[in-house]
């Protein structure tokens, strides 16, 4: 039911705006390079935007594909919103111009997605976005491109097939796509062996502000603006700290906080029992129940402080 609608409504659209969300990882750009390479194929015309700043390690899956800022573009008959739990995460620009689109859709896997668009196929028991996308897709236009797209947004969104989210059927999706051509070296090579020198000079910088509260239950580490703007590093660079300090042995939460000009930007892991969207939505932020983040504004210390607070709170709630 919910193919034949999504292409009906593709169908019935010319121009077509596909949005990436702020910061994205390699779901949401997975899933926006292989929808935007397929709608290409159907012959629509397809404004791919991109808000943000690309990140190197996607870069490969956007070649031959031209981006473009929402504040460039109108008239646009079906705006497409991508692995964004809220509106909110597409960003300003691509909100406003969502707004005047005749009609949208949201492509979704985050539980706490209330569907906000014109048509929303939103699983929250899917791996990521990109698995949803796939089962959306006509078989007969996915090339070994598109496959590789999606394939990379599902490696990325299940930790290289690590964690709970990884259902039986991620495993025959991916499968799949490996019959479709999905390049799974480049993928490893791209994303996971092409770290800058300047990424592990940042994580060793982190490192040293490693904390450990709760009978070491909790790891938090807090990168001041010093440190966190320095132009030694890239934004990208500090990708990947939260999961490396969830890794150690006895830690539930990690909690990773970034200051920036004026807003602290806050990641949220978890390893097996706590649900860290329950601290994010404290915060005004969201996402899943093992791997959430929010913006908090005020100062660091503040920052640590309360989060570490509803931290433990979290903790002690599912131990009790
Ligand atoms: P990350 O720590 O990688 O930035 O974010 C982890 C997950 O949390 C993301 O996949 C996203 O679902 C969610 N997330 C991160 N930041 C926010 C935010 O500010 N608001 C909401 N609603 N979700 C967020
Ligand atoms: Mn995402
Ligand atoms: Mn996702």
């Amino acid at each position: 039911m919910e193919m034949i609608k999504f292409h009906e409504m593709i169908e019935g659209a010319s121009k077509i705006a596909l949005a990436s969300h702020l910061n994205p990882d390699g779901d949401n750009l997975g899933s926006l390079s292989a929808l935007s390479k397929y709608l290409k194929k159907l012959d629509k015309d397809v404004y791919t935007i991109f808000d943000d700043v690309m990140i190197d390690d996607f870069r490969f899956l956007f070649k031959g594909i031209k981006t473009v800022k929402s504040s460039e573009i109108e008239d646009i008959d079906l705006f497409i919103t991508l692995d964004s739990a809220d509106l909110d995460r597409i960003g300003k620009d691509a909100v406003e111009l969502y707004r005047k689109s005749k009609k949208t859709i949201c492509i979704d896997h985050h539980h706490t997605n209330d569907g906000y668009a014109d048509f929303n196929v939103v699983e929250k028991n899917s791996s990521s976005t990109c698995e949803v996308l796939f089962k959306l897709l006509k078989r007969d236009l996915i090339d070994e491109e598109i496959a590789t797209s999606i394939l990379t947004g599902i490696s990325t969104d299940t930790g290289s097939f690590k964690y709970e989210n990884t259902s039986s059927d991620t495993h025959r999706i991916a499968a799949e796509l490996l019959n479709f051509g999905a390049k799974n070296l480049d993928i490893t090579v791209n994303v996971y062996q092409s770290n800058p020198k300047s990424k592990i000079m940042l994580l060793n910088e982190a490192l040293n502000r490693l904390e450990f509260y709760l009978e070491g239950k909790i790891a938090m580490i807090a990168l001041p603006k010093e440190i966190s703007l320095s132009p030694n590093y890239k934004k990208s660079d500090s990708e990947g700290i939260v999961e490396y300090i969830r890794d150690i042995e006895g830690v539930e939460i990690a909690i990773f906080l970034k200051e920036k000009e004026n807003e602290i930007r806050v990641s949220f892991r978890a390893k097996s029992y706590a649900d860290v969207s329950k601290i994010a939505s404290k915060f005004n932020g969201g996402g899943h129940i093992m791997a959430a983040g929010a913006t908090y504004y005020g100062s660091l210390e503040k920052a640590k402080d309360e989060i570490l607070q509803e931290a433990i709170k979290e903790i002690k709630c599912k131990e009790s």
